[in-house]
């Protein structure tokens, strides 16, 4: 039993001190008005083997949920991670727009 999961919308949250914005949940479904998954579940899944994609202004792009945040300081956790394929986190360029968005 191996899901892929297509993220199409992202949770954003501002840390409580405003210094920056962390990724702290997703959505897989357009129509879905519940709770995002969060990062716990993502990794839960992808220990079992599951993948989540996304695809961010037509990049496509690794979910992957982190320890702690990755703001120096910041001790949120876990936390999720937007990679391309050369590792970098795409974070900050999702976060430009607003708390919660579409990213495909
Ligand atoms: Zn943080």
């Amino acid at each position: 039993m191996s899901a892929v999961h297509n993220v199409i919308r992202v949770r954003i949250e501002r840390a409580a001190d405003g210094s920056h914005r962390h990724l702290t949940g997703v959505w897989v479904q357009e129509s879905d008005a519940g709770p995002p998954y969060t990062p716990k579940q993502v990794a839960e899944s992808i220990r079992e083997g599951e993948t989540w994609h996304a695809e961010v202004d037509g990049v496509a792009v690794q979910v992957e949920p982190t320890a702690s945040c990755p703001y120096p300081g910041c001790d949120m956790h876990p936390c999720l991670a937007i990679l391309d394929r050369d590792g970098r986190d795409l974070l900050e360029h999702v976060a430009s727009a607003s708390s919660e968005r579409n990213i495909y």
